[in-house]
C-alpha cells in the first residue's frame, strides 16, 4: 500500500514535537526549537501553561462532556464573559475556526430570512481569504488551491480584491446578505485591512441593511495587541468568528453576534455535539483569566513592538532577502523577495526556529503571547544569523 495510514494532506516537515514549555518545543530526537509559530496562532499562553493545564486536568476529572440538550453553567458563564467585553449579545461555541465561520455564514443568511428577505443570501468575500476547509469556508475564498476538485461549491459568494472598498461596494446587489472579511488576512500574507476599507464596509452595511461578518479567528483574541483587532479600527461587526487562541490549544471556536444579527438563530436552527463542552469551557475560562490579568495586552503590544523593531532593523542588512514587515501586535509577517516556504524550511531545519509561511512570500511570526524579551532577542539573532548564510533560490 502506497498511502500512509495518516491521510497525506499535509506536507509534514521532519520536526516531530513531543514536549513544550513556554515558547520552546522539543522534538522526538531531543532537538530544541524556538516556537514562533505557536501552533499557527493557537498557543496564546505558550506550551504547558500551568493555569491552563491545571484547569483542564481538574475539569477532566470532574465533568468532561455532557450534551447540549442540558443546561450548561460552564457555557453560560463563558458566553457571559465574552458578551461583557465585546460587541456581542450572544455566543455559539464550536470546535474549530471553520465551524465558527459556518455558524457566522448561517447567522447572516438566517437574519435576512427572519427579516422576510430570504433572497439576500450572498456574502461578498475577498481575494486570498482563508476561512477554513469546510465546503462553506472554501466557497468563501477565491483561492484555487483550496477549491480545485471540490466543486460544485456553495452558491452565494462573490469576491473582491482585499482592501478595495470600491470593488466591494460595486458587488452589492439585491441578493447581498453582507460582507465576510478577515480584518487582518493571516494565511493570505498578513495583510492588514486599512481603516478606510474596514470602516467603509461597516458604513455600507449600515446604509444597505447588510451584515458585517468578521473572521477574527487568527487576528483576534489578543494577538493584535487588543482583545479583537476591530477595536483598533473603531468599528463593531454584526457577527464574528473566533477560534485559534480562544482555547489556548484546546480545540474551541465561537460565533459571536448581536441580538439583532442572531434574530433567525432560534431553537433547532443550529447545533454541535461537542461545541462548548465543560472541558473546552474550562480551557477557555483559564485563557481568558490570564488575558484579563492587568498588563496582558500591554505585554503583547510591547513584545510586538520589540519584535517588529528588531525585524525592521535587520532588513537593511539583508535587503536582497527581506522586503518589509507587516501586521499588528504579535501577528507579524516578514515579506521576502524570494520563496518564503523555502526560507521557513531553512530556519526550521538549520536554525531550529519555527515560523509559518503565508501567501505572497510572507514568513509569519505568531509566537505565544506570553513571549518574553529574551525569546524575542533570540528570534532576531537567529533570523539574522540565518539570513547571513542563506543561499536564496536566485543565488543557487
Ligand atoms: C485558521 C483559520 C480558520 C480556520 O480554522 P480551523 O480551526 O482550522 O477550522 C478560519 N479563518 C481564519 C482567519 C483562520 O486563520
Amino acid at each position: 500500500m502506497a498511502i500512509t495510514a495518516l491521510m497525506p494532506v499535509y506536507p509534514r516537515s521532519g520536526v516531530r514535537p513531543v514536549r513544550g514549555e513556554g515558547c520552546w518545543l522539543w522534538g522526538e530526537d531531543g532537538t530544541r526549537y524556538l516556537d514562533m509559530a505557536g501552533g499557527i496562532a493557537v498557543n496564546a499562553l505558550g506550551h504547558g501553561h500551568p493555569k491552563l493545564a491545571e484547569a483542564i486536568a481538574t475539569q477532566a476529572a470532574t465533568l468532561m462532556h455532557v450534551s447540549n440538550l442540558y443546561g450548561s453553567p460552564h457555557q453560560e458563564r463563558m458566553a457571559q464573559r465574552l458578551v461583557a467585553r465585546t460587541f456581542a449579545d450572544t455566543v455559539f461555541f464550536t470546535n474549530s475556526g471553520a465551524e465558527a465561520v459556518e455558524c457566522a455564514i448561517k447567522t447572516a443568511r438566517r437574519f435576512h430570512h427572519a427579516e422576510g428577505n430570504p433572497r439576500r443570501h450572498k456574502l461578498i468575500c475577498f481575494a486570498n481569504a482563508f476561512h477554513g476547509r469546510t465546503l462553506g469556508a472554501i466557497s468563501a475564498t477565491n483561492q484555487a488551491k483550496m477549491r480545485d476538485g471540490f466543486e460544485p461549491l456553495l452558491p452565494g459568494f462573490a469576491y473582491a480584491p482585499f482592501n478595495d472598498l470600491g470593488a466591494a461596494l460595486a458587488l452589492i446587489d439585491d441578493d447581498t446578505a453582507g460582507f465576510l472579511v478577515e480584518p487582518i488576512q493571516g494565511e493570505g500574507g498578513v495583510s492588514v485591512g486599512t481603516d478606510a476599507f474596514l470602516r467603509g464596509l461597516r458604513a455600507a452595511c449600515d446604509e444597505h441593511g447588510l451584515m458585517l461578518v468578521l473572521d477574527e479567528v487568527q487576528c483576534g483574541y489578543g494577538r493584535s495587541g487588543t482583545f479583537f483587532y476591530h477595536e483598533q479600527v473603531g468599528i463593531a461587526p454584526d457577527v464574528m468568528a473566533v477560534a485559534k487562541g480562544i482555547g489556548g490549544g484546546f480545540p474551541l471556536g465561537a460565533c459571536l453576534a448581536t441580538e439583532r444579527a442572531a434574530k433567525g438563530m432560534v431553537a433547532g436552527t443550529h447545533g454541535s455535539t461537542y461545541g462548548g463542552n465543560p472541558l473546552a469551557m474550562a480551557a477557555a475560562d483559564a485563557v481568558l483569566d490570564v488575558m484579563e490579568a492587568p498588563g496582558f495586552f500591554e505585554h503583547v503590544r510591547a513584545m510586538g513592538e520589540r519584535l517588529r523593531g528588531g525585524l525592521e532593523q535587520m532588513i537593511p542588512n539583508h535587503d536582497h532577502l527581506f522586503a518589509e514587515v507587516r501586521g499588528r501586535g504579535l501577528m507579524l509577517g516578514l515579506k521576502l523577495r524570494s520563496d518564503a516556504r523555502r526560507f521557513v524550511g531553512f530556519l526550521r531545519d538549520e536554525h531550529q526556529l519555527l515560523t509559518v509561511s503565508a501567501g505572497d512570500n510572507v514568513v509569519r511570526l505568531l509566537p505565544p503571547l506570553t513571549i518574553g524579551e529574551d525569546e524575542v532577542a533570540h528570534c532576531i539573532e537567529t533570523l539574522s544569523a540565518a539570513a547571513r548564510v542563506y543561499v536564496g533560490p536566485s543565488d543557487d
